[in-house]
């Protein structure tokens, strides 16, 4: 083989994997996005749990204030009744009062329902609160991962680029030129064997002349069809 062939056969190869791990590398940021939507849900139950818990909070405070606005009612119905010497008013008084009485055991009763709801729903935040933290810890990791795998991959890239400049720097300029429009025109494999009188690039026959060509090895040969670079296969 011509030697710049076989250099350029050499760089080649570090072509495709450079470009290989580029292309994993360019997954990642997709991959951790992936991961960190597995946290979604689970915080999404956190904060419902939240929310249920401040309502139930809000609807028992409330309660006390109904409560005990009808305490103050019944205490200003006392002095009232204290007071009065008719006794249809006392009468009346005292009929407001009782019902104010009931009331406040309908109220007292629907109290203690939201503090055993309240319990409830604290331990559903609980809960929700520890998948997350068991979530987040996986989640942590997996990041930690891709972390450690994106730093595996640029030092590899790197010493493959390292390799590459200092091999393309023994190849003539021109035929470098040359082999990088290739690639920037075909991508994937540009410098190809001959084989049968097939241009394994593009598949088609080349011509009589192309294949003592490349079979002598003077001068760097294209396909006449699709320009690649051939070398004999063995
Ligand atoms: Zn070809």
């Amino acid at each position: 083989m011509l030697p710049e062939v076989e250099k350029l056969v050499v760089i080649q190869d570090r072509d495709l994997k450079i470009s290989a791990i580029q292309k994993e590398l360019d997954q990642l940021p997709a991959e951790e996005e992936d991961v960190r939507e597995k946290l979604a849900s689970d915080k999404r139950a956190v904060e419902a749990a939240k929310l249920a818990v401040q309502e139930n909070e809000v609807a028992m405070k409330n309660l006390e204030l109904d409560i005990q606005t009808r305490q103050d009612s019944i205490a200003k119905l006392k002095v009232q009744q204290f007071e009065t010497r008719k006794n249809d008013e006392f009468r009346k008084m005292g009929q407001e009062i009782e019902n104010y009485g009931n009331e406040i055991t309908g109220l007292e009763d629907r109290e203690l329902e939201l503090m055993e709801k309240a319990e409830k729903l604290k331990s559903t935040l609980a809960s929700a609160e520890a998948a997350l933290a068991s979530s987040q810890e996986l989640v942590d990791e997996e990041i930690a991962d891709i972390g450690a795998r994106r730093k595996n991959l640029e030092a590899e890239k790197a010493e493959l680029e390292a390799k590459r400049q200092a091999e393309a720097a023994d190849v003539p300029d021109d035929t470098l030129d040359i082999y990088n429009r290739l690639i920037k025109s075909k991508g994937g494999l540009v410098v190809v064997p001959l084989e049968a009188g097939q241009c394994k690039g593009c598949h088609m026959k080349v011509t009589k002349s192309t294949v003592v060509a490349v079979k002598n090895e003077h001068e760097v040969t294209h396909c006449e069809n699709c320009g690649r670079i051939l070398y004999a296969a063995d």
